[in-house]
């Protein structure tokens, strides 16, 4: 069980597969006033930065699945990197359906809500391994201007304009579902460049290091097209932010 190979060599040398830097993190924990010995759940957590960072500064304790064989043995080597072994335990499997054995403090899903099949699907399986009272945490991209076309939106990256809202749009639809917004840290055009930029590099050196192999082509496809891509579309046209939801 494994993601697209394009991830997995684009970003391999990721600590973090979003628009976040360790900065927006290190606020995002900060903020939402965590106690010791809190559970998280991390459902896509990718290189395991968020769990592993927070049950260092704050006392977390948290499990995080993801699907990526590399991203999991990543996660797994950072805790070891930051002595946290005891308190974050992380599981190579698909999130989809997912529901935590023990109630949860927290209950996260940063930047991949396709696991349930978009942020309302999201949000209804977190719940569902959420204590009463317990706090939700929706990584998700939104419009900082809408796409005037649906050729935009496509050259964007996305099938259409209507797969993402408006900030202000998302904020109410959070409403909409019963849930007050109790916090929010948004990236910023720096964190898309840090995400975006890195993979350039790191798809480069992986070119440099693979030319025979078969997958070559489409790397140097994506190397070649995706510094444009960025710096036309995707800076300009996305905003993404973390949002802390607790049901009414
Ligand atoms: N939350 C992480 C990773 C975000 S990128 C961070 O902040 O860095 C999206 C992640 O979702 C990737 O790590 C990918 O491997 C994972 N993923 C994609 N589909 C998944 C699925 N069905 N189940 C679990 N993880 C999945």
């Amino acid at each position: 069980m494994d993601i697209p190979r394009i991830f997995t060599i684009s970003e391999s040398e990721h600590r973090i597969h979003n628009p976040f830097t360790p900065e927006k993190y290190a606020t995002l924990g900060r903020v939402l006033r965590m106690k010791p010995g809190w559970r998280i759940l991390d459902l896509g957590s990718g290189s395991g930065e968020m769990l592993c960072t927070w049950a260092h500064e704050h006392g977390i304790t948290g499990v995080g699945i993801d699907m990526s064989p590399l991203f999991t043995a990543q996660a797994k080597r950072r805790a070891e990197e930051l002595n946290v072994t005891e308190r974050v335990h992380f599981i190579h499997s698909d999130a989809a359906g997912y529901v935590a054995d023990e109630k949860c403090d927290v209950a996260a899903c940063i930047g991949a809500t396709w696991i349930a099949g978009g942020v309302a699907g999201t949000l209804e399986l977190l719940a569902q391994s959420l204590r009463p009272g317990g706090m939700l945490l929706i990584g998700e991209p939104y419009w900082r201007h809408l796409p005037e076309t649906e050729e935009l939106a496509q050259a964007c990256g996305v099938t259409s304009v209507a797969d993402f809202l408006t900030l202000p749009d998302l904020v109410a639809s959070f409403d909409a579902q019963g849930y007050d917004v109790v916090e929010m840290v948004l990236a910023d055009q720096e964190g898309w460049d840090r995400y975006e930029a890195a993979k350039w590099l790191t798809m480069r050196r992986w070119l440099e290091q693979n030319p025979d192999d078969e997958f070559a082509q489409d790397v140097r496809a994506e190397l070649t097209i995706s510094p444009k891509r960025h710096v036309t579309y995707t800076r300009e046209y996305f905003g993404w932010g973390v949002f802390a939801l607790i049901a009414r």
